[in-house]
């Protein structure tokens, strides 16, 4: 059963279309990447899943079908930093944030433990730095140990070691085996957080998959001649290729560490085959989301 299932969601802004037919699925555990540039409709993406913003069409699915507040409180998110009390420490505002979900919850050692600010808890808030402030957003919205966390561009704003610390913290509640939905618009960090990716591109999906299969994956190797079935017997008996597949007249394959396309070459050459195509692949889409990320800026 998926936890959630997005099917052919629309949202337009009068001539603005900010979600176009957009449809993906996470699985229970995932740590699911919305991958996108700026204005590309991650934000009313999870706004709409969390029931914040209406939709035009097209529909989502929670928990096989689980409606309403059950669903919700499931559901944990951190879409905008939430205005804690600047004067109160952190276990006091998570207990005003306990209350105000309807939890009854004074202990918060484990989640402060998780996003290290146990040494920190008596302090007020407002003596904390930029990264402090984040985790203790992430902690609040852990309060009621959801299912599901869903972080709208977690880093945003915070310098290199505060972005080490959130996404240290994310990884954390990745052990715990929770699944976990975050937006951003930086590759490498959804590279290094997520186990799967949806990348979109104004409002429409572009890729979707393991991280590995679609961003971080090895080199890919194209080849073809007139004896193909001969050629696939050749690589599958050679041991230097990973993985093989066809994509209608074209072999493309992976092939084990230190082995190139020359190798590839000479194989076929030594067992007779003439090679009509030989392409390698480059990681495409990472240079496509570049691109897209280029052009989106001012
Ligand atoms: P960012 O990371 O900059 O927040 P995003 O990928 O989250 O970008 P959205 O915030 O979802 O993108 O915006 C998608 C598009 O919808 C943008 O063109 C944006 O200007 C537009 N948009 C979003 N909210 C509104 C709104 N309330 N009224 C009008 N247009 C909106």
């Amino acid at each position: 059963m998926p936890t959630l299932i997005i099917n052919n969601l629309t949202k337009r802004y009068g001539k603005i279309t900010a979600v176009n037919n957009l449809s993906f699925t996470v699985e229970k555990g995932n740590i699911y990447g919305i991958l996108g540039p700026n204005g590309s409709g991650k934000t009313t993406t999870l706004g709409i899943i969390l029931g914040i913003t209406q939709k035009d069409s097209g529909d989502f699915t929670w928990f096989d079908g689980l409606k309403g507040k059950h669903a919700r409180q499931k559901i944990g998110a951190l879409l905008e930093t939430p205005n804690f009390y600047p004067y109160l420490n952190a276990d006091d505002n998570l207990e005003i944030i306990a209350h105000i979900k309807k939890i009854n919850q004074k202990k918060f050692d484990d989640l402060l433990i998780l996003v290290d600010l146990i040494h920190r808890r008596k302090s007020p808030f407002y003596t904390y730095s930029l990264g402090m402030k984040q985790r203790l957003a992430i902690a609040a919205a852990m309060v009621g140990d959801p299912e599901v966390l869903i972080f709208d561009e977690p880093t945003n704003g915070l310098d290199p070691q505060g972005i080490a610390e959130v996404r240290d913290t994310i990884k954390k509640i990745a052990q715990q085996g929770k699944t976990i939905l975050m937006a951003s618009h930086i590759l490498d960090e959804v590279e290094k957080i997520c186990s799967h990716v949806a990348i979109i591109k104004q409002g429409s999906l572009l890729a979707t998959g393991t991280v590995g299969n679609i961003i971080g994956g090895d080199i890919q190797i194209e080849i073809s001649s007139n004896e193909n079935e001969k050629l696939q017997n050749v690589l599958t008996a050679s041991g230097i290729v990973k993985d093989l597949h066809f994509e209608e007249q074209i072999i493309v394959l992976s092939l084990q560490n230190g082995k190139a396309a020359e190798d590839i070459n000479k194989l076929a050459f030594q067992n007779g085959i003439a090679l009509n195509h030989l392409f390698t692949r480059k990681r495409s889409l990472e240079s496509e989301f570049l691109e897209i990320t280029k052009n989106s800026q001012p």
